[in-house]
């Protein structure tokens, strides 16, 4: 019996470690420097959650789910994203009787049935951050920033904001009216999950990825003209941050959420040259969305990005990451009696913090020095014989090749804060 990885998963194998290390640790750092704490939910939750905090009619509820009947016959849901179990946890905990406003920080997987891709998968993690209970636009340009600073903290160049607005309850209804009747001149050109758009979500014939009809979408009527006032305060103020900061953005009328609590700002972080899937991150503002999930009406913006498009922007920029920690230490031994001391002295130098690593295969001594490069250590210990009846060790600083023999007692001092780990 042979099995495989089911479509669209994928491993993590050693060598590709140094990039996830990376990335996820310069998310915490970023996040942290920022004043976000940290938070974890679960990785599946009822389904019912994400029906209503993702919304019946987007692509995610429609056809990417992955749901079962638990043994209880309950329904859950692999989570698709983290924004609405967060908001969960927010009302569940009652997060909201603390200091507002709540800035959180997550890392995680997340599951959508697709079509797998180059950066698009099954499985795939997620950067996740949001800010609950403020409504001020400098939220919105600082939790934007946030996404800015980990791209450059990892190194990424040729970066854009992708903007809009998408109103709120009160302008949003008179802008949809407009845009039906606008369409109505335009149902013959539309696919036919657009028709079906059309009656059940009319924003979102705007985001057709469907070249026909995006070419449609773009002489649609705009959204920035059907704004009340509140919003287009809130728009302005956000543009005006984003140009002092000097961020190249551009305005796209085309990108919305079009779900009735995502209200206000919508962006995008797009990165030049990784094809079709050219969206590092998305997020926007979603003042109605706590409410919904049983929570107190709480206004509330965050973004989400997938680690495996920030490495693959990272590997077509030539980006390297550094180096995940080796042992400093290699110790090589020649027969029962030195393996003895062997095993006892590798022992008690990660016990002091020192890195050892060994083979203890009793290999030849060749063989165990080919190791030791091969892990790069900064110096081999070398151990047979003749040195367990003198008690001694000799200690190979591998830079250059010297090699001196130490009293055992010696050892720890002499190779201590000689390597990475
Ligand atoms: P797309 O238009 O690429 O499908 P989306 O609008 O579905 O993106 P969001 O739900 O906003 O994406 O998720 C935020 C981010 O998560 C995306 O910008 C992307 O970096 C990442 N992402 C989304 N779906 C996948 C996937 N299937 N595999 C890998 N990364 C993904
Ligand atoms: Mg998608």
């Amino acid at each position: 019996m042979k099995f495989q990885a089911p479509r669209g998963t994928y491993d993590i194998l050693p060598e590709d470690q140094a990039y996830w290390r990376f990335v996820t640790e310069m998310t915490r750092q970023v996040c942290e420097l920022y004043g976000y704490e940290r938070i974890d939910v679960p990785v599946f939750e009822q389904t019912g959650l994400f029906e209503r905090g993702v919304g019946e009619t987007t692509d995610i509820v429609e056809k990417e789910m992955y749901t079962f009947r638990d043994r209880s016959d309950e329904r859950m849901t692999l989570r698709p994203e983290f924004t609405a179990g967060i908001c969960r946890a927010y009302a569940e905990r009652k997060l909201h009787g603390r200091p507002q406003p709540l800035r959180l920080y997550t890392i995680g997987p997340a599951f959508r049935y697709e079509r797998p891709q180059a950066g698009r998968y099954r499985q795939f993690y997620q950067v996740d951050v949001e800010v609950l209970g403020s409504q001020d636009p400098a939220i919105d340009l600082e939790v934007m920033q946030v996404a800015w600073q980990i791209y450059e903290a990892v190194g990424i160049k040729g970066l854009s904001f992708q903007v809009n607005s998408t109103g709120c309850p009160a302008c949003r209804p008179g802008y949809i009216a407009t845009l039906k009747a606008w369409y109505e001149q335009h149902l013959d050109g539309i696919c036919d999950d657009c028709r079906r758009r059309y009656g059940e979500n009319p924003l979102r014939l705007l985001d057709c990825k469907r070249e026909s009809c995006g070419k449609i979408a773009e002489g649609a009527p705009r959204i920035a003209k059907s704004l009340c006032g509140a919003c287009n305060d809130h728009f302005v103020q956000l543009r005006s941050y984003l140009d002092a900061l000097g961020r190249p953005y551009e305005v796209n009328h085309r990108m919305v959420r079009g779900l009735d609590y995502y209200t206000k700002t919508v962006f995008e972080v797009w990165a030049e040259g990784i094809g079709a899937q050219n969206a590092v991150c998305g997020g926007g503002r979603y003042d109605g969305l706590i409410g919904m999930v049983g929570g107190p009406e709480t206004p509330a913006i965050g973004f989400a990005s997938g680690i495996e498009r920030i490495i693959l922007t990272m590997k077509q920029e030539g980006i390297e990451p550094p180096e995940v920690p080796k042992p400093a230490v290699f110790v090589a031994y020649l027969g029962a009696e030195a393996k003895d001391a062997a095993v006892v002295l590798a022992q008690e130098l990660r016990s002091a913090g020192v890195g050892a690593a060994a083979l203890w295969e009793d290999r030849s001594l060749k063989a165990q020095m080919k190791q030791a490069d091969r892990i790069g250590a900064a110096y081999t210990l070398i151990i047979g014989e003749e040195e367990v009846k003198n008690g001694v060790v000799m200690v190979r600083r591998m830079a250059d090749s010297t090699q001196t023999a130490l009293p055992r007692w010696e050892v720890l001092d002499a190779v201590k804060g000689g390597g990475t780990a």
